[in-house]
C-alpha cells in the first residue's frame, strides 16, 4: 500500500503546521505517533484509520466497500 500512503512519524513540525488530528476519526496525534499521509486525499491518518482504509482498498487507492453510498 505504500503507493497510497507515505508513513511518517508525527514530528512537531508537522502538529503544529499540518494538523495534530487524525483525518478520519479526529483523534489527537502526538509526537513520535506513526502517522500516514493519503495521497489520495491530502491528510494525515492515525495508524487505526490506515490500517481499517487499507483494507477496503484495492490497488488503485480505490475504497471498494464504500462505493456508491456518496456517488
Ligand atoms: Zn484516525
Amino acid at each position: 500500500m505504500s503507493t497510497c500512503f507515505v508513513d511518517q512519524v508525527a514530528t512537531r513540525e508537522i502538529l503544529l503546521r499540518v494538523t495534530n488530528v487524525c483525518g478520519v476519526c479526529y483523534s489527537d496525534l502526538h509526537e513520535g505517533d506513526p502517522i500516514y499521509y493519503d495521497l489520495q486525499h491530502y491528510r494525515y491518518l492515525c495508524q487505526e484509520c490506515y490500517e481499517k482504509l487499507c483494507e477496503k482498498m484495492n490497488e488503485q487507492c480505490e475504497v471498494l466497500e464504500e462505493e456508491g453510498l456518496f456517488g
